[in-house]
């Protein structure tokens, strides 16, 4: 078993700073649509890696789940500059987006195809180091082995994983993510405490990977609402829980929420509802935690993280029953819908939602096979069958109880 990480983490307000420690001579600093350069962080970053002596180009406008064209676009520009330093900046995409630039850089004749492969990627860092510094709280990209780009000619997206796209240096600083709007708060959080929950029962879990996603749950509980509701302090722990949930599911992997979440986001576009990744993520998860308690081991790890952050109950069951509960509230003090019916304009609950009942149904069976295919099955504690996996999703739909 292998477990990697960065080698260095800066975290704590300020620490944005320690851009000024680098050692190169040429940086390429990677943001996206303007909020870095609205905010002064694109500006101050520039400073300190001139203050470095470096040399600074940068490569802005990458978009929301970045594209193929952009990823090769960016390292033809790398190409040309020959940096020694690739900072990334931003949300999850801006920082995804420069992982596979990176790959392309070091390895001019990669396809996109072989960049694919899971595991596969050659050895990095014959060219360039990474560091990444997010905005959000909650892909904690800055600390995994994962970057997801897509192939809109084919309408997909592609997971890259490699331990080689582990960046070497993340900046967790709490000012960068103060700006966050309310509801990327809430998403992002929640798409947190499922990575911590999810890599705490996969069957990749380690002695290595369980007090990360532990400690991050316990945070998250003590955080997650009152950093929705305005709170600096919450909001800078909230920064440190999702990061320390990446460390734990780089490495323990995830599970069927995310199998779940993955397919099922972009399949009623048409509809005008792209199911942002986190609301998924808070609407599976009490679902997908009742389907797995069957399997006698996972009911006895969510009993743990149950008793961990001193929900109660006496028997394993009941502590399962009290962890669904703990989510399910999150969602309500995060006005985060229970089920897809009632998923409705901007995300929020609303009666009547934007994935019609017949389209849903219509599209499930191939949403369920997709889902069961997905990479992040395989290290889930229970294996789905087909039809399992269309009971869950319906579960999912109308908010009913799982009881198989
Ligand atoms: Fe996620």
């Amino acid at each position: 078993m292998r477990f990697t990480l960065p080698r260095d983490l800066y975290h704590g307000k300020g620490s944005l700073e320690n851009l000024k420690n680098l050692k190169g001579s040429r940086a390429v600093v990677c943001v996206g649509g303007g909020s870095m350069k609205k905010f002064g962080f694109l500006d101050r970053a520039i400073a300190y890696l001139k203050e470095a002596g470096m040399e600074v180009m940068v490569i802005d406008g990458i978009e929301p789940d970045p594209s193929v064209e952009t990823v090769m676009a960016g390292a033809a520009k790398m190409q040309e500059f020959q940096p020694d330093w690739i900072v990334a900046m931003g949300g999850g995409s801006p920082i995804d987006a420069a992982k596979a630039m990176w790959i392309k850089y070091e390895y001019p004749e990669t396809t996109f195809e072989q960049m694919c492969v899971v595991f596969g990627l050659p050895h990095l860092r014959t060219k360039a180091h990474f560091c990444a510094i997010p905005s959000t709280s909650g892909t904690a990209t800055e600390v995994t082995a994962f970057s997801v780009i897509t192939d809109y000619s084919k309408g997909i997206k592609y997971p890259l994983a490699d331990f080689e796209i582990t960046p070497d240096v993340a900046i967790v600083d709490p000012e960068i993510a103060e700006t966050m709007p309310k509801k990327l708060c809430a998403h992002t959080g929640m798409d947190a405490l499922t990575h911590a929950v999810e890599a705490y029962v996969s069957t990749c879990n380690c002695n290595y990977t369980d007090p990360l996603a532990l400690h991050a749950i316990k945070m998250i509980q003590s955080s997650l609402v009152k950093s929705y509701n305005g709170c600096a302090q919450a909001r800078a722990d909230m920064h440190d829980a999702q990061c320390m949930a990446g460390m734990a599911f780089s490495n323990a992997l995830l599970g069927i929420v995310h199998s779940m979440a993955h397919k099922t986001g972009a399949a009623f576009e048409k509809y005008g509802a792209h199911i942002i990744h986190g609301a998924a993520n808070a609407m599976y998860l009490p679902k997908v935690i009742a389907f797995n308690a069957k399997n006698e081991e996972a009911a006895k790890r969510y009993a743990d993280i149950a008793d961990f952050i001193k929900l109660g109950g006496d028997t394993v069951l009941e502590k399962v029953q009290l962890l669904i509960k703990f989510v399910r509230e999150l969602n309500e003090q995060l006005n985060i819908p229970q089920c897809i019916k009632n998923y409705g304009l901007d995300a929020l609950p609303c009666e009547k939602g934007f994935v019609p009942e017949e389209v849903f149904l219509e599209k499930l069976p191939e949403i369920a096979k997709n889902a069961i295919a997905d990479a992040c099955t395989g290290s889930n504690p229970r294996i789905p069958s087909q039809e399992e996996m269309e009971k869950l999703l319906k579960c999912c739909y109308y908010d009913l109880e799982v009881d198989f």
